[in-house]
């Protein structure tokens, strides 16, 4: 009785992890390659899920590791894929396809609409917005943040940190001739009252703000970044952090990358996130459009 009990259990557990009939043999045709897969639900055939990998296959596997996964495989219809070159290749597109498809259940990405960031005015640090200034040619940008108040969270963290003073920063009103609110718990080095020269606390805030300095476009216009896979080959073009598609014909790339190099391209936070390390650290095959 207790043996049958315990097979029961273990029966239903292994159902309930097992890759669903309906998908097996479709999974089967899926390349061991890099590339976007799209889970997409019975109504609409609307995405539920977007993903990328360098092995398609294997990653599409792989989505059973709990309850939530097994749930998300019993809700898809049929799984679709695109390949690309190479892992730079499915990160772009997956972000662009995320943002333009908006899947049920893939977490929420950064809404761009709303992106802000630090910019020194004046001696003084301001939050500025993405729709009011360009990103990727200003030289005076720290961090990159979703709201006003993350960008200031991040400023009160980088002050308690470096026992900078809020009220220099202006994060607090100053009473005149008062010390700030931190100052009296040692929390602030003493700016506002004399403890430290403004000079001493500007320059442990600079050095502190500099890790976080959002890297200008390097470029003075687009370029193709180049990606190969056996015979595969893609050329990605990006402007100001921007990706606005990729060509795959090694023969005409040039040319027709430099028709897509013509659209508009503002700052993309993906973009910039996908593409600072293989741009800026020299790995990347790189073609000026
Ligand atoms: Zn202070």
């Amino acid at each position: 009785m207790q043996l049958n009990q315990r097979r029961r259990t273990e029966f239903d557990a292994t159902r309930v992890y097992e890759y669903p009939a309906h998908l097996r043999a479709a999974v089967g045709e899926i390349p061991t390659a890099p590339g976007v897969y799209v889970f997409h639900g019975e109504e609409g055939d609307l995405p539920l899920y977007i993903g990328k990998s360098v092995n398609l296959r294997h990653r599409v596997l792989s989505h059973l590791r709990n309850a939530d996964e097994a749930l998300m495989l019993r809700q898809t219809k049929r799984i679709s894929h695109i390949r690309t070159a190479g892992e730079i290749g499915a990160l772009l597109l997956e972000a662009s396809m995320i943002k333009q498809q908006q899947p049920l259940l893939n977490q929420k990405l950064r809404r761009s609409r709303q992106l802000c960031s630090l910019q020194m005015q004046d001696g003084k640090l301001q939050v500025v917005y993405s729709k009011d200034l360009n990103f990727a040619t200003r030289p005076d940008l720290y961090g990159l943040f979703a709201s006003r108040q993350s960008a200031l969270q991040a400023l009160r963290d980088l002050a308690d940190l470096q026992k900078l003073c809020y009220g220099v920063l202006g994060l607090e009103k100053l009473a005149k001739g008062k010390p700030c609110f931190r100052a009296m718990m040692r929390q602030c080095a003493g700016a506002c009252r004399g403890g430290e020269s403004r000079e001493v606390h500007d320059a442990r805030l600079m050095n502190a703000l500099d890790r976080m300095r959002v890297n200008c476009w390097p470029f003075s216009g687009a370029i193709g970044l180049v990606e190969r896979h056996g015979e595969d080959y893609q050329m990605h073009v990006v402007r100001n952090w921007t990706y606005l598609g990729s060509v795959v014909d090694p023969k005409s790339a040039t040319a027709e990358a430099k028709k897509l190099a013509r659209m508009a391209a503002g700052f993309d936070a993906d973009g910039y996130k996908i593409l600072c390390r293989p741009i800026l650290s020299g790995t990347a095959e790189i073609v000026l459009l």
